[in-house]
């Protein structure tokens, strides 16, 4: 009998993750799908409580704030989920998480899917 049981949901896990100074790319699976997320976007993405009013979503970041030449300086995995990035201004705290990585996906490819609404 085959299991049942975590099928509803499978896990965004990327292959692979190459830190670059203009950015972070992932390759999310064997087919090549990969994106390249350029690094300021990333930075202003970063959903830390610093960043993001927790209660409204409401965006606290000023991006006048943010350095035009900001690079992330390392990632670190998060459990299997997500990736903590430290970036060139010292910020730290935000956790990536795939399946939102992934569902923002800058390639070609998702960008032209009709599917999500760019709002
Ligand atoms: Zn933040
Ligand atoms: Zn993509």
């Amino acid at each position: 009998m085959r299991g049942d049981c975590g099928m509803a949901q499978r896990p965004v896990i990327p292959r692979a993750i190459t830190r670059r100074d203009d950015g972070i790319e992932f390759e999310w699976d064997q087919a090549g799908h990969r994106g390249l997320y350029p690094a300021r976007g990333l930075r202003l993405a970063c959903p830390c409580a610093g960043c993001v009013e927790e209660m409204t979503g409401r965006r606290l970041l000023d991006p006048a704030t943010v350095a035009l030449d900001v690079r992330p300086l390392g990632v670190a995995l998060v459990g299997a989920y997500g990736l903590r990035v430290t970036w060139s201004d010292g910020h730290d705290t935000g956790i990536y998480t795939f399946e939102r990585l992934l569902a923002s996906c800058p390639c070609a490819a998702c960008r032209a899917a009709p599917a999500r609404p760019s709002a």
